[in-house]
């Protein structure tokens, strides 16, 4: 309510930068959520009505404590790259950009201790003076917060290495405020950190992160051109499973998506399927004998580079490669999908086979649960949302799971269609009330007030 505002606004005033132009309150209350047109239709046009820019975790309890004692609602914001509208605003209130808690604690036994507002290239750049970088990192690392890589991310380029985030030890600990008349401060290690994971920032502010860390390579962005996509799937598969090669990223697109690359133009043959790779230089022979054995042709090879005006390779895989063709064309939307490992090829190649003038597969090659097995993120020609609905449940009848990007809601887009147990128990404990971002965990229901 106006009046909720007001009393908010007189706490904070003097206390905590305040944004209160219209304008720029609603651009910061949005996201990267017009990916989808279901998504699109259902979240335009909404935005807080002001936002806090905290400059240290005291500043953050002083928004949290104002917010618990008017009834405002709180949406956490880092970077605002994320894909579901998870920043987005539901019921408006204060959106808390957290990107100004950016300093790093201390960087030792292979981990580093940080706050959750660095951006992850800075945040590697930091890192790499003693030798190591971050485990994964989206490919949006050059904009996105490693907060909101914790809070809404699932894994990217390392994944191949390590597995999803959410896999264990991929976050050693963190630190939260909750949202309380007198917030707390709790400190999360083990287990206890899925509280947080990919909880959407439902559960309580992340004040600092734990993160464990990976030896720094020379890394080299390589493309290799196949003549078919199933080919350069079966590479990419092998070259994973080399113990010779060490590598980053495993990424095979089928064309036509490179035909939007346009960058990329000399290296991707018109026709031909490529494979996105970062291999370590001291590896590259091995990765090279792979290739030659599988038929493909290496088209690039260069050192990555992520400073500004050039473009790393990972900025065409992940997500990213569905930027690159909405950028031009955006009739295409997309899918999330997680092959089952036991029968890996097979199923790659019935779902290339079953929706030919739909989609178009792009893999990604990652660890999950100790094996390796391709996620897809196929684009999609989009009709409508029936048609989208028979797709992924076409992908689900064939033992391919699905995590629906065109939901918004943090159980929808899980596979349990609920909300982790230990979310929802947590959620109690640090947003009693149910103040951050109402709406987001549709399954949790604020207790009663007390007598
Ligand atoms: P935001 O969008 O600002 O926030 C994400 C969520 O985290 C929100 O729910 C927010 O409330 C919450 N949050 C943020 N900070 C905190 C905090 N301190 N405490 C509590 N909650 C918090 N994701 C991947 O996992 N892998 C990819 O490879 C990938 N590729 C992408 C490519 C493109 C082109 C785009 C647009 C998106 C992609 N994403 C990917 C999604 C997104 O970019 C990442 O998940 C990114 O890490 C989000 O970080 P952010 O700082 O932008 O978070």
């Amino acid at each position: 309510s106006p009046e909720a505002l007001a009393a908010l606004r007189s706490d904070l005033d003097g206390r905590v930068a305040l944004v209160e132009e219209p304008a720029r309150v609603r651009k910061r209350s949005r996201d990267f959520f017009w990916y989808s047109p279901v998504l699109n239709a259902q979240l335009n046009g909404l935005s807080g009505d002001l936002v806090a820019e905290p400059a240290s975790e005291a500043e953050v309890m002083a928004v949290a404590s104002s917010c618990a004692r008017h009834g405002v609602p709180l949406t956490v914001r880092g970077g605002g790259t994320g894909n579901y509208g998870q920043a987005v605003p539901l019921q408006g209130g204060v959106v808390l950009d957290v990107s100004g808690l950016d300093r790093i604690a201390w960087q030792r036994d292979g981990a580093v201790r940080t706050g959750p507002g660095l951006r992850m290239n800075r945040l590697d750049a930091l890192l790499a003076a003693g030798g190591e970088e971050l485990r994964m990192h989206p490919s949006t690392k050059r904009t996105a917060t490693i907060g909101g890589f914790v809070a809404g991310g699932s894994g990217g380029i390392g994944s191949v290495n390590y597995g999803q985030l959410r896999e264990r030890g991929n976050i050693r600990a963190a630190r939260v405020v909750t949202l309380e008349a007198e917030p707390r401060v709790l400190e999360l290690t083990g287990d206890a950190v899925n509280g947080i994971a990919h909880a959407y920032g439902t559960t309580g502010i992340v004040t600092e992160l734990e993160m464990p860390l990976a030896p720094v390579h020379p890394w080299i962005d390589v493309i290799v051109a196949f003549d078919d996509f199933l080919t350069a799937a079966e590479c990419g598969l092998a070259v994973g499973r080399d113990g010779a090669v060490t590598k980053k990223l495993i990424t095979p697109i089928a064309w036509p998506l490179p035909q939007w690359f346009t960058p990329l133009k000399a290296h991707c043959p018109a026709g031909r399927a490529i494979l996105i790779a970062m291999i370590s230089e001291a590896t590259l022979p091995a990765f090279r004998a792979q290739v030659a054995r599988a038929g493909g042709t290496i088209t690039l090879e260069t050192p990555l580079d992520e400073s500004p005006g050039h473009t790393p390779l990972y900025e065409y895989s992940w997500n990213h490669t569905t930027l690159q063709v909405l950028k031009t064309d955006r009739s295409w939307t997309y899918l999330q999908s997680l092959h089952p490992a036991d029968r890996l090829m097979e199923s790659v190649a019935e779902m290339a086979a079953l929706f030919p003038d739909e989609i178009v597969p792009h893999l990604e090659l990652i660890e999950f649960a100790g094996r390796l097995t391709y996620a897809g993120i196929p684009l999609l020609k989009f009709t409508d949302a029936d048609r989208l609905n028979h797709i992924i449940a076409a992908h689900e009848a064939r033992g391919v799971f699905i995590a629906n990007p065109h939901v918004y809601t943090l159980e929808d887009g899980t596979r349990h269609k609920r909300a982790e147990t230990d979310q929802l128990g947590f959620k109690r404990l640090t947003d009693p009330l149910g103040l951050m971002n109402p709406g987001k965990m549709r399954s949790f229901t604020p207790a009663a007030p007390q007598a």
